[in-house]
């Protein structure tokens, strides 16, 4: 199963005229005028994306504040791609949040990419999910590829698990999932980290 937006947006071409009329910077972005074209992203992109964002994979929820439409390419950084539609995918707020304006880009460019190569990250629309993170009980993020990593640490994916529920998906645990445990090791809060280092030592007796 394809688990990438397949299909992007298409504003029709009355949105297309408010957005050639509106915008001209990015932070024209949360001008009113544009509401209902966000509306009709948002729904496009739930179904495109089984209503899970697009980075941690969680159930988006249907409040409008409980999701993003995130710019996968920064709207401050290259501001001309602020309604390139196939930048936009729908995330939580937290990965949002976390994602920020950290650069994706391996290297500059002036037309928006046709595939997925020179994103750092996990591109919602050329890439698949699952052939760079695999996520074991819903909870423990394992980086496959360089990609699925970097995602995991721009969006700080490791935020979602509890000390509990990694000592829980370790009890069916995989060899790949103690490496991922000491790996996480790095970014756990101070106070965590007593209790994840006592986790790996019963992982390794
Ligand atoms: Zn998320």
């Amino acid at each position: 199963m394809s688990n990438r937006i397949l299909i992007p947006y298409t504003p029709t071409a009355e949105e297309a005229l408010i957005i050639t009329q509106h915008f001209s910077t990015h932070t024209d972005w949360t001008k009113a005028v544009f509401d209902s074209i966000k509306m009709n992203i948002i729904s496009h992109l739930r179904i495109q994306q089984f209503n899970e964002c697009c980075y941690c994979k969680y159930q988006l929820g249907f409040d409008i504040k409980e999701v993003d439409i995130e710019h996968i390419i920064p709207k401050s950084e290259y501001e001309v791609f602020t309604f390139k539609t196939l930048n936009l995918a729908l995330s939580c707020p937290a990965c949002n949040t976390k994602k920020s304006t950290k650069p994706v880009l391996n290297r500059a460019i002036v037309n928006y990419p046709k595939n997925g190569k020179n994103f750092k990250i996990i591109h919602a629309h050329y890439d698949n999910y699952s052939d760079h993170i695999d996520i074991i009980n819903e909870c423990v993020f394992v980086a496959k590829t360089s990609k699925g990593s970097e995602t995991i640490t721009f969006c700080e994916l490791f935020r979602l698990i509890t000390v509990e529920q990694r000592a829980k998906a370790y009890q069916k645990a995989s060899p790949t999932l103690l490496h991922q445990l000491v790996v996480s090791l790095k970014n756990v809060d101070p106070q965590d980290k007593k209790e994840l280092i006592d986790i790996i030592k019963d992982a390794i007796r």
